[in-house]
């Protein structure tokens, strides 16, 4: 007996085909259990949704506020073509119930599916997230037209620097939460393969993370030129961190004034900076490099992630849409210790963060100061927000100077809905 059940345990086929004719019965159970343990497979037991649903009482992100335990059963079951579940999607918006300088989304896609297998949770938090853009019913612009900027240079007496950023991800492969590690590697081959293209002022270099030392990776977070170590809760909570630094790299052109981030939060950040005030020039590039960019991906029989409701595809639904943060370090010592400072941003639609990135606190008086929208908006349209609230603080800032009054502006959002 004992050497029958041994040569039947060493064969799959047999089990399987006792487990079939003998259900119900004891030794037909014992088999397929020892077939379960020998093949790893998980025994794993199934409980209700609601015995799932996550303990969101002291959160106040975007995803806490519409995940209501209707949503989550209708959804915790469902997963993309790759296999990402709603419980990893919003597991970064379970871990961290805020953040102390910006309320967050709460939630990531890990690929572009996730956007429509999700949407019964995503297109609520789209809406809160930006400003009444509904997914169902509108559809997203885009203008890389840089000419159609007006008054695009800022006093430098209190600008110091000026920065557009976006995000493009490349169809096909995961995004940053769930794709594997030849997923990734996959992304910077491909990314680095096409921006060799790049001829004259735009040419450069990529660096690998895994490559560089310690010492020059620090030198070009601390100069803003890279992103930070995978400090950011928000980045290791949603398993974006993963495999660090595996795949992970930065390209730039020669003066470092059109930078490509590889493999961070989203398969590539698309980034033209430079010091000084003239934001005109910061957007002109980015609209000529961004475009010789998507060029030289289909070049190679790629493509971004879009479509028509959503704009460009990323991993933070915060960045649908165009991806666009046009932003400038300022200075302004006066108008930020004004009581009236907040208002005034939430009115010009623009968010301020620390200079060291999205998870510092500002230093002394100077901050980053951004458009707070991303989807429903052109990129021009968003620029020239930035360029026109920026001015209007700046004004401020000289009235307070002088000793003069200020005014909270009106809330420019009734202008664009
Ligand atoms: P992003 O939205 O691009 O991810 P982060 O807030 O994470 O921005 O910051 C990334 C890096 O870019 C940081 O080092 C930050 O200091 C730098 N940075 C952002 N805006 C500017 C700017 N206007 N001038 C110079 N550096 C900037
Ligand atoms: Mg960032």
């Amino acid at each position: 007996m004992a050497n029958n059940f041994a040569r039947m345990l060493s064969s799959k086929r047999n089990v399987r085909i006792l487990s079939l004719i003998g259900a119900g019965s004891l030794t037909a159970g014992f088999l397929l259990n020892r077939e379960r343990v020998t093949a790893g497979a998980q025994a794993r037991r199934v409980y209700p949704a609601s015995a799932e649903y996550p303990d969101l009482r002291k959160h106040n992100n975007c995803m806490a506020s519409h995940l209501t335990p209707a949503i989550y059963a209708k959804l915790v079951d469902k997963t993309t073509p790759n296999g990402y579940s709603l419980d990893q999607a919003i597991q970064t918006g379970v871990d961290n119930p805020g953040h102390p300088f910006i309320k967050t989304v709460g939630m990531v896609a890990g690929d572009e599916e996730s956007y429509e297998v999700f949407a019964d949770l995503l297109d609520p938090v789209i809406k809160e997230r930006h400003n009444g853009y509904d997914p169902q019913i509108m559809t997203h612009p885009t203008d890389l037209d840089s000419s159609k900027l007006t008054s695009g240079n800022f006093d430098e007496r209190y600008v110091l620097s000026s920065r557009v950023r976006t995000g493009r991800s490349i169809r096909g492969l995961s995004l940053p939460p769930a794709c594997t590690r030849a997923e990734r590697r996959e992304v910077e081959r491909v990314v680095v393969d096409a921006l060799a293209g790049l001829k004259g002022d735009l040419a450069g270099t990529y660096y690998s993370l895994t490559h560089m030392t310690d010492q020059e990776q620090q030198q070009l977070i601390d100069d803003h030129f890279l992103f930070d170590k995978p400090v950011s809760p928000l980045l290791t909570c949603s398993g974006m961190a993963r495999d660090w630094p595996d795949a992970r790299g930065i390209w730039h052109n020669n003066t470092k004034t059109f930078l490509i981030w590889i493999n961070e939060e989203d398969h590539t950040r698309v980034i033209s900076m430079e010091k000084g005030g003239n934001m005109k020039r910061v957007f002109d590039r980015f609209c000529t490099g961004l475009k010789e960019v998507e060029r030289l991906i289909q070049e190679k029989g790629w493509e971004f992630m879009w479509n028509e409701r959503l704009g460009y595809i990323l991993t933070c639904p915060s960045n649908l849409g165009t991806g666009l943060r046009a932003g400038v370090h300022v200075n302004l010592p006066k108008l930020s210790k004004d009581p009236r400072f907040a208002k005034i941003l939430d009115n010009l639609r623009l968010q301020k963060r620390g200079t060291g990135g999205v998870d510092t606190a500002a230093v002394g008086s100077t901050f980053d100061i951004s458009n707070l929208d991303r989807l429903g908006q052109s990129e021009v349209q968003l620029v020239q927000t930035v360029v026109d609230g920026v001015n209007y603080l700046i004004d401020c800032e000289k009235k307070l100077e002088k000793g003069q009054d200020i005014k909270i502006p009106p809330n420019i959002i009734s202008t664009h809905h």
